[in-house]
């Protein structure tokens, strides 16, 4: 089941060629995505939700590309780089 926590609203189309597009609006901010994926993981900033879990160390992160950056940053040398 879906989390209600989003509304797809039409964006009006800029340019007549690519005829109308949908993007998809945060209901709790002003942040808008195209991607329903996109839309989900940003949705982890408002419900806390962090489902990733640092190799190294006890932080968890809502999005994966968070945790490459701060395994990079902290754990660089565990990493073997
Ligand atoms: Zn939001
Ligand atoms: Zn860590």
């Amino acid at each position: 089941m879906l989390t209600k926590g989003w509304a797809v609203v039409p964006l009006a189309p800029r340019r007549p060629s690519r005829g109308s597009r949908q993007l998809l609006q945060c209901e709790h901010c002003d942040y808008s995505c195209p991607r329903p994926a996109d839309l989900r993981k940003h949705l982890r900033t408002h419900t806390g939700e962090r489902p990733y879990k640092c190799h190294h160390c006890d932080r968890w992160f809502g999005d994966i590309s968070n945790r490459r950056a701060h395994m990079r940053k902290w754990h660089a040398s565990e990493m073997g780089q």
